[in-house]
């Protein structure tokens, strides 16, 4: 196993749609391994291959240690291979989120409650669930890497104009953070 450096929102990796995940191999397993291994290490809830120069559809989540303190319980590591969702948009809710490749950085986003999701786990099997809350909340913000949609693209112009000159720090590489980032290319002068 082996922990990936995490690359950040003005990588063109976050906004390109990523290619869906053809088989089941070897390298496959590993590559889960080491996104659960880099999302633990950067005490994230979710990690999407995107996030670590990877195009491809798929996305682990554990995020336990916020479902179990908003009273919605377990549920444990998940993979989600090939993710399709729909959501419910009747009703909506706000809530203050946050992403790996975007450090130091929360805003409220608008989303969905309830979704449903079709997916592959990580042995191939297919499945179709139903979540509200936080946890539909974290699928929906880890499928939305998989479109090239990051949370900040949901604020208005007034709180995107209030982050602005912090999207530029994290750009140029002014940024500290617990985990590792992909290191900025030293711009030729
Ligand atoms: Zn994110």
């Amino acid at each position: 196993m082996a922990i990936l450096p995490i690359v950040t929102y003005d990588d063109p990796v976050l906004r390109n749609p990523a290619e869906p995940v053809e088989s089941n191999t070897p390298e496959l397993q590993t590559f889960i391994d080491d996104l659960f291994e880099t999302m633990y290490e950067a005490s994230g809830v979710g990690l999407a291959a995107p996030q670590v120069g990877r195009s491809l559809r798929i996305f682990v989540v554990d995020a336990d240690a916020i479902t179990e303190a908003e009273g919605e319980g377990t549920y444990g590591p998940r993979v989600y291979i090939n993710p399709e969702i729909v959501s419910d948009q009747d009703y909506l809710w706000d809530a203050e989120e946050g992403c790996l490749s975007i450090p130091d950085v929360r805003e409220k986003v608008t989303r969905p409650d309830s979704i449903r999701i079709r997916y592959l786990d990580r042995d191939f099997y297919a499945h179709e669930e139903e979540h509200q809350g936080w946890f539909a909340r974290v699928l929906q913000h880890e499928y939305d890497h998989l479109r090239g949609v990051l949370f900040i693209d949901y604020l208005g112009a007034f709180r995107k104009r209030l982050i602005r000159n912090k999207l530029n720090e994290i750009k140029s590489g002014n940024v500290d953070t617990e985990y590792s980032l992909v290191p900025k290319k030293s711009i030729p002068k």
